[in-house]
């Protein structure tokens, strides 16, 4: 490996043969990405397809299977190699649906990983874009500032105040401070390489320019990267419970089938007859695709929410969003438009209108792009604000900047509240310009107690009025001080002025705030800028409401976490707070039972993002810290998109709800009917095996699916939030699904009756019974699919045809079946006979008999429900049960 740090800046850049201040040319970094790969660690390879085929046949029911149509094919001496056959084919089938299943999953997964991957600021032919981190190749210059992910291994240029946890490389926990240092010695071990950052470390602190020197598996990440290969397996409680429970549902199963196959040969049944009737049957019964239909719902539902702003990192955050009982959320850019014009400047001493407008666009790192009349600025739009307000009064930043050239700077961080710039004047003292928080600011102003009081209360005046204001101050040095930190350059300063901002409110948050409240959610803000501000625009978005109260970071810091706890209720709006504060509000609200949401852009905010049950962090101002500590990331910063991704979250959990009622209901039918069968010693089984399995292909994983990407039901945001800890199998669901199994395998059972003693002539009996009990239960199936659709409102409510998938799903499961039983060649297969008018009647009386009866059920339901909410009170009191039992 190539030494860089043991080499001057230019060697390295003559080296990397390429210009500090223009960077690459597209051209040339696209020969150099095609020489050195993307910027990327190798990742697993997959399976490949017939390993991954065959994987599926390992599954120890299918093995059996395979086993056992063997077996009869042996027994009979090839007999029935048709049957062998067909058995083969369905398997196949199967197995390749599953494949595909996964891959849809896998894609949908990786589709969301490359959303969410970070993107670098690169200089290329002079200009500063944003680029995806794998097409970052050696020479490139990149920027870099808090909150970033150092994107691949380089040499540091130019750098004020950089410090970067390099815990993951090191094992070094305190954060190493970076400075473009001159030549180290060769030996240098790689903690204390101070002229050089590390791809996969975070910049927690200040800036830089660097060169690339490495990337991919040729940074030192790359070289240790072989231990990291494979990601983190993250299965969601619900996709490990689905697992748990397809287990259990499979040794019931079994149970059955093995209590079945003993009955049949007390009753002195065909051995392998029997044997392979029971087999089928296990498979067809047991619920093997649940988890992977969970799975797919989970990926789908998240493809859903990408198109509405919200990027799910972990599948386990969707169902955890449809709990969240509060959202914590940053106030600028989240609740408003982070649109800031500057509407007032205010300063003690006349005449120094121009001076603060200087100071606020000099500290500031935002760049005019146009002046002129309608001036306009880029950067961090308080920043922006600043540099237009200044520009519109002929103070263009351009030209300051000539006439103050900076010296040296310590960054904006929300925990300090100050901004500080060092500028060299024309006979080469220095001045100190600092922009900041007031209050703050005003701490280290050097001025009198009525000075004082007045700023102050100008100040609340502003921000009474919803603006954000700023204090602007400066001091003036012969020389720059040895250490240049907040105690030797923000400290004696001299007030200038105040300049208040207005940032509108985001339109559709009000909605959104009244949606939550509905929905049994409390909004929250929490905030870094004034108290008065803050509740000021809490107010006007019906957050703040009767009775509630706001707090300060100062407060919090009085008040012990037991304290905290109690009164979190109260609290709508915390002010002046500080990342860390946000980390005791999460616990405050976790200690009450609710599940938390909470926004957050900063590298410091990202203890609090992992401590919050769905860590939401910004797209567009969200550092990468942030969006690697969060679970979902919004791209567009807006509080709304946080609640109609709630709302999604609750719909998909419902979804995956419908899918289980569906699959488990139907399968304890399919159970039901040949357990009835062989304990009431029906002398024919009413289903053959090859029908078993022919109906597990038709009605099991496609109208499962359909009903996974039901639309949202109307409503899901009046309920109270699910509780986490309750179990998705309660008794009322438990219940309806054995009813309903219950009576599809005695619809079953009633075609079979009535096809072997009332409809049909002796001498065909069996084979019309037969037909008819088969196509009862698959037609049962998918009708029934449609009642499920909704656990509460009626189909027609809803609309019979409102989902498409259902829709295909009923017509191919349909068509299919129909081929079955009426065409020829296939009714020899699956050993089916023509049905007369009358049998097809009766077949067709009895499919649709659930769907009537669960419609029933639920207007029942419905008219009960409306019984309990004429009583006084009752409405609120079933909403929030849930939420007061956890106190
Ligand atoms: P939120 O937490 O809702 O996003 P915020 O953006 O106001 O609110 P911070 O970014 O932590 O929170 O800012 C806190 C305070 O610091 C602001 O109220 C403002 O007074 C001051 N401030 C914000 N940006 C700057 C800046 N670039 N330079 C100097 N001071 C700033």
């Amino acid at each position: 490996m190539n030494a860089w740090y043991a080499k001057s800046v230019k060697q390295v850049l003559g080296e990397l043969e390429t210009d500090r201040e223009r960077g690459l040319s597209p051209a040339e970094a696209g020969r150099r990405l095609e020489r050195w790969g993307p910027n990327e660690l190798a990742r697993q390879r997959r399976a490949g397809l017939l390993r991954r085929f065959l994987g599926q046949m390992k599954d120890p029911m299918i093995l059996v299977l395979l086993a056992a149509a063997g077996l009869s094919l042996w027994a009979t001496g090839g007999e029935d190699w048709l049957d062998a056959a067909i058995i083969l084919v369905i398997v196949a089938v199967n197995a390749c649906i599953s494949i595909s299943q996964e891959d849809n999953a896998e894609k949908a997964l990786e589709a969301l990983r490359q959303m969410s991957a970070p993107l670098a600021k690169v200089l290329r032919d002079g200009k500063e874009i944003r680029l995806e981190t794998a097409a970052l190749v050696p020479g490139d210059i990149i920027r870099l500032e808090a909150g970033d992910l150092v994107p691949a291994d380089a040499r540091i240029l130019t750098a004020a105040g950089l410090r970067c946890d390099e815990s993951a490389m090191t094992g070094e926990p305190v954060p190493a401070a970076k400075a473009p240092v001159g030549e180290l010695p060769e030996d240098t071990p790689l903690a204390d390489r101070r002229n050089m950052v590390l791809s996969g470390t975070v910049v927690t602190g200040g800036r830089a320019l660097c060169v690339i020197t490495a990337t991919g598996m040729d940074t030192e990440m790359g070289r240790i990267a072989g231990m990291l290969l494979g990601e983190e397996d993250s299965q969601t409680p619900l996709q490990k419970k689905m697992a748990e429970i397809s287990k259990t549902l499979s040794f019931v199963c079994l149970c059955v089938c093995a209590v079945m196959f003993g009955a049949g040969l007390l009753q002195g049944k065909a051995l392998l007859g029997m044997f392979m009737t029971a087999v089928s049957l296990a498979v067809a019964a047991i619920p093997e695709g649940l988890p992977a239909i969970v799975t797919i719902v989970l990926a789908l539902g998240v493809q859903r929410m990408v198109r509405r702003g919200a990027i799910v990192k972990r599948l386990p955050a969707v169902e955890t969003l449809g709990c969240a009982g509060v959202i914590c959320s940053d106030k600028t850019g989240t609740l408003t438009q982070n649109r800031m014009t500057v509407v007032d400047v205010w300063t003690p001493r006349t005449g120094e209108r121009a001076l603060a407008l200087t100071i606020g666009a000099l500290c500031s790192d935002a760049a005019l792009i146009r002046a002129g009349r309608e001036p306009a600025a880029g950067g961090d739009p308080t920043e922006a604000a600043l540099v237009v307000a200044a520009a519109r009064e002929g103070l263009e930043k351009g030209t300051l900047e000539e006439q103050w050239p900076r010296r040296a700077e310590l960054p904006f961080d929300s925990e300090r509240k100050l901004m500080s710039t060092v500028h060299q004047k024309a006979d080469g003292s220095f001045r100190v310009l600092v922009k900041g928080a007031p209050d703050v600011l005003l701490g280290r102003c050097r001025m009198d107690e009525g000075a004082r009081r007045r700023a102050l209360s100008r100040n609340e005046a502003m921000a009474l009025r919803a603006l954000r204001v700023l204090g602007v101050a400066y001091k003036d040095l012969a020389f720059l001080p040895r250490t240049l930190d907040s105690a030797t350059l923000e400290q004696g300063l001299t007030f200038t002025g105040l300049i208040g901002m207005m940032d509108p409110p985001r339109p559709e948050v009000r909605r959104a705030v009244e949606q939550c409240y509905a929905a049994g959610i409390r909004p929250v803000m929490i905030t870094g800028d004034h108290k008065l501000t803050a509740v000021a625009v809490a107010k006007e978005l019906g957050i703040c409401r009767k009775g509630d109260l706001a707090v300060t970071g100062e407060d919090l810091d009085f008040m012990p976490q037991g304290l905290l706890e109690q009164e979190v209720e109260r609290f709508a709006v915390y002010a002046r707070v500080s990342p860390e504060h946000k980390m005791r509000i999460v616990r405050a609200w976790q200690a009450r039972g609710k599940v938390v949401a909470m926004t957050g852009d900063g590298v410091n905010d990202a203890p609090a993002l992992k401590a919050a049950d769905i860590g939401c962090a910004m797209g567009v101002a969200g550092t990468d810290v942030a969006k690697g500590a969060a679970d979902m990331i919004l791209t567009d910063d807006n509080f709304a998109t946080i609640v109609s991704a709630v709302e999604q979250g609750r719909g998909i959990y419902a979804n995956i709800k419908k899918a289980i009622h569906y699959l488990l209901s139907c399968n304890i039918g399919e159970i039901l009917t040949i357990f009835l069968a062989t304990v009431l010693d029906f002398h024919q089984m009413p289903l053959v095996p090859v029908q078993l399995l022919w109906l597990n292909l038709v009605t099991d994983s496609l109208p499962a699916l359909a009903l996974g990407v039901e639309p949202v039901e109307e409503g899901v945001m009046e309920q109270a939030p699910r509780d986490a800890r309750a179990s998705l199998f309660s008794r009322a669901f438990s219940l309806r699904l054995a009813w309903q199994g219950a009576m599809v395998g005695l619809l079953t059972l009633t075609a079979y009756f009535l096809g072997e003693y009332v409809l049909s002539d002796p001498g065909e009996a069996h084979a019309a019974a037969n037909t008819m009990a088969f196509a009862t239960l698959t037609l049962c199936q998918l009708f029934h699919a449609f009642d499920v659709r909704s656990e509460r409102a009626s189909l027609l409510h809803i609309g019979v045809f409102s989902n498409a998938a259902m829709n295909r799903a009923f017509l191919i499961g349909l068509v299919m079946q129909l081929s079955v039983l009426c065409v020829p060649p296939l009714q020899a297969v699956f050993n089916t006979v023509p049905m007369s008018p009358v049998e097809w009647a009766v077949v067709l009386c009895l499919a649709v008999t659930p769907v009537v009866v669960c419609e029933a059920a639920k207007a029942a339901g419905r008219a009960g429900a409306r019984r309990v909410r004429r009583v006084p009170g009752a409405r609120r009191a079933p909403l929030y049960t849930g939420a007061s039992k956890g106190r």
